[in-house]
């Protein structure tokens, strides 16, 4: 009998984009299913952002084709707009909106405010264990408590996958490890299908099953994340994982 197997949430085939004539990103490719943390990992300046922000339709390439649940959102000639992506995104400057209280920042994206909503919004807010301050106002509670909320309110439309930009980079770093973790929970619940741009080694570690190892554009090494923590594609590479505890 046939198997037939459901197509990656996201594909992204062949991603070329050139400023000044320069490949920032060069020739990157990737899939990720659904209910996986993909982690573009690499250092400053090596194009995570600038794939990522192509990825949700901000940006555009030069050339190769990304595909949503196989199909096609984005090629040279074809483009859905990105709203129309089913995509959500939760970057570091993305703040909440301050004249908001937080069950309307959770709602701003659903049509219909916090009443219409109350439902959703509040099965949220209760996982995020922010359910206390769903009438409070962003400038009242602290970075991590922002924190919970953004994602709460990236996560309200159901997003078929979730762009993440650095989005614990904002935090205190005592914070950060428990954050990522009831992030992780979270998005494993939902699951959905992440897409995590990150510098830090040790972030992708812990929260990817599936590193994309960058440098000048390029995915250099891919892989679970012990794989390539025991076994890095060079001396660039071991020096980058050296110092994950
Ligand atoms: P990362 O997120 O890995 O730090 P970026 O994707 O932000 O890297 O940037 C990759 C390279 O592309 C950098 O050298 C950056 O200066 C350059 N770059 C990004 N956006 C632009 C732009 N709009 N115009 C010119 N250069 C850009
Ligand atoms: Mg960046």
């Amino acid at each position: 009998m046939a198997v037939t197997q459901a197509p990656p949430r996201l594909e992204v085939q062949n991603l070329v984009r050139s400023f000044g004539g320069q490949a920032v990103v060069d020739d990157v490719s990737f899939a990720v299913p659904a209910g996986q943390v993909a982690c573009l990992l690499g250092p400053s300046g090596c194009g995570k952002s600038t794939t990522l922000r192509i990825v949700a339709g901000v940006d555009m390439q030069d050339s190769g084709k990304i595909f949503v649940d196989g199909r096609l959102v984005c090629d040279t000639v074809f483009r859905v707009p990105p709203e129309r992506r089913n995509i959500g995104m939760m970057f570091q400057d993305f703040a909440l909106f301050p004249h908001l209280s937080v069950a309307e920042n959770v709602a701003f994206g659903l049509g219909g405010g916090a009443k219409a909503n109350r439902g959703r919004v509040g099965d949220l807010l209760e996982r995020v264990r922010m359910s206390r301050h769903m009438d409070s106002y962003p400038h009242a509670l602290s970075g991590g408590e922002q924190q919970r909320v953004a994602l709460a309110r990236a996560l309200a439309p159901n997003p078929r996958i979730l762009l993440m930009d650095e989005p614990f980079s904002g935090l205190d770093e005592r914070l950060r490890d428990g954050i990522r973790d009831e992030t992780l929970a979270l998005l494993k619940e939902e699951g959905t299908a992440v897409l995590l741009v990150t510098h830090e080694p040790h972030e992708a570690m812990r929260m990817a099953d599936q590193i994309l190892l960058m440098r000048h554009g390029r995915i250099v090494q891919r892989g679970a994340p012990y794989n390539l923590y025991n076994a890095p594609v060079d001396g660039e590479a071991a020096a980058f994982f050296s110092d994950v505890n």
